[in-house]
């Protein structure tokens, strides 16, 4: 498409639809983007309740049906949106100033959408049930910031279809920051790199983690929306350029069960017109840095750490990381314990100084649910000014069962199954993030535990064949 008509698309768009009275604040910078980066297409991305994007390819002579009438879906195709196949359609709207060209596709723009059925808001779009927990903060005249560190692991299809190693010579016991291993992986590191920094991804730092052919890539931290639309597009880029290179990127959490997992570490601080962190107090007598209001924020965290753990860890496979034992490295850096303490790496909440960092999450999460599921826990514990429990500045994966039972400490849900039984039993994400979000997210869990239940593995095949 000539650009001369794209040009007369977006100016018959901006001029018919003069009551979208945003519009003009953002029609230059949406024009540039499309002038720049020669668009054709824009993605229509939304997630469904597990945070897999969703997206509508539109042609840019359609760009006006994003932000005015909505690009309809058929709600019952789409996971978790409580609809029916006689009902009416799903339709999504987004705002074109979030408008961004798709490096690793030329010629694709992506506008970040939200659900909407018969004119209203979708109470079961965790986008908009993490918009409306972001209201209840900034009705206080708060923001969330939040610094996600995405985690995954490098693989390639072997003929057989089975995954294999990227590079086999990535086989170290305590592979983390190995240079070799991140050197033969640089090709797709550079890439996703590449790719991410020119759409808005401040990245900093990339390294080899503690798995063999797993990596993190950092980058700067944002308000909780922003970072959770920021993850859905670092896990669509790394999904893709992975492809284009003949090797699959995975957010499993926890691939291979000698190793250490894919974590997703949530960073937390609360902002405000007066203190970019209400976190952050240099007298906190502990010596963390923390204000009285962080330490309220923590206790919420850890009060509702079983229910939020349905969240943060949302597949039966979620279960294989947070567990109490080793990896072959010497260590699984994943929580198994409702603790928080001192730059403890291996309690729940670990705190780096003056912020928080929960470490419950795995990336296999959807980020608008679980930055929603904090929030609410986090001004559950603010609101009733709960106080936390001493922190524990141990080393939780030495202690006994018994020596962490006698500290008080409580142990995380050990399935997907008792984490939702936790969910269930926990009244404050139905009445915050909505009854409807939160009862389909137990049907959908449920199901999803069920049908693990029931499916007959190669261990019990090979236990079981001819053990009797
Ligand atoms: N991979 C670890 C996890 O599953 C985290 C490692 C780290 O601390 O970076 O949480
Ligand atoms: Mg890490």
């Amino acid at each position: 498409m000539s650009n001369m008509f794209q040009q007369a698309i977006v100016k018959e768009f901006f001029e018919e639809e003069q009551d979208i009275i945003s519009k003009p604040k953002y029609r230059a910078e949406v024009q540039k983007v499309i002038d720049d980066h020669q668009l054709k297409y824009v993605l229509a991305q939304f997630v469904d309740i597990h945070g897999s994007a969703k997206t509508k390819s539109v042609p840019i002579s359609g760009l006006k049906a994003i932000e005015g009438a909505g690009v309809g879906f058929a709600g019952f195709a789409i996971s978790g949106m409580g609809m029916q196949p006689h009902g009416p359609d799903f339709m999504v709207k987004g705002d074109l100033s979030s408008l961004t060209p798709v490096p690793w596709q030329p010629g694709y723009g992506r506008v970040v959408c939200e659900g909407y059925v018969n004119g209203k808001p979708h109470p079961y779009d965790s986008r908009y049930v993490l918009r409306k927990q972001v209201e209840r903060l900034s009705a206080k005249g708060w923001t969330l910031n939040t610094g996600l560190e995405p985690e995954f692991s490098l693989f390639r299809r072997g003929e057989d279809g089975k995954l294999k190693a990227v590079d086999e010579s990535d086989n170290l016991d305590k592979p983390c920051y190995d240079y070799k291993g991140l050197s033969r992986s640089r090709q797709f590191l550079e890439r996703i790199t590449e790719a991410l920094i020119p759409v808005g991804f401040d990245i900093y730092q990339i390294d080899h983690e503690d798995a063999n052919g797993q990596f993190e890539i950092n980058y700067t931290y944002s308000d909780a929306m922003n970072s959770a639309d920021m993850f859905t597009f670092f896990r669509m880029a790394a999904g893709e350029i992975a492809n284009d290179l003949g090797m699959v990127c995975s957010f499993m959490p926890k691939p291979d069960p000698k190793r250490a997992g894919n974590g997703m570490h949530f960073h937390l601080s609360i902002g405000s017109a007066e203190s970019s962190n209400l976190f952050n107090d240099d007298s906190d007598p502990q010596g963390m840095g923390l204000s009285k209001m962080a330490y309220h924020f923590i206790a919420g965290l850890l009060e509702h750490g079983p229910a939020l753990c349905a969240f943060c860890a949302p597949t039966v496979n979620s279960y294989k990381r947070l567990v109490v034992g080793r990896s072959l490295s010497g260590s699984t850096w994943a929580p198994a314990f409702i603790a928080y303490g001192s730059n403890n790496r291996s309690a729940m909440v670990r705190i780096p100084y003056g912020r928080i960092e929960l470490r419950l999450p795995d990336a296999g999460c959807n980020p608008y649910l679980v930055s929603a599921a904090i929030i609410a826990a986090g001004l559950d514990g603010i609101e009733r000014e709960l106080t936390p429990p001493p922190a524990c500045n141990e080393n939780l994966y030495t202690l006994s069962l018994e020596e962490i039972a006698a500290r008080g400490i409580g142990t995380l849900p050990q399935s997907l199954k008792e984490a939702v039984e936790a969910l269930k039993a926990d009244p404050l994400f139905r009445e915050t993030l909505g009854a409807e979000i939160v009862d389909e997210f137990i049907l959908q869990k449920s199901m999803e535990w069920v049908e693990y239940s029931r499916h007959v593995s190669d261990w019990e095949i090979q236990r079981y064949t001819e053990f009797f």
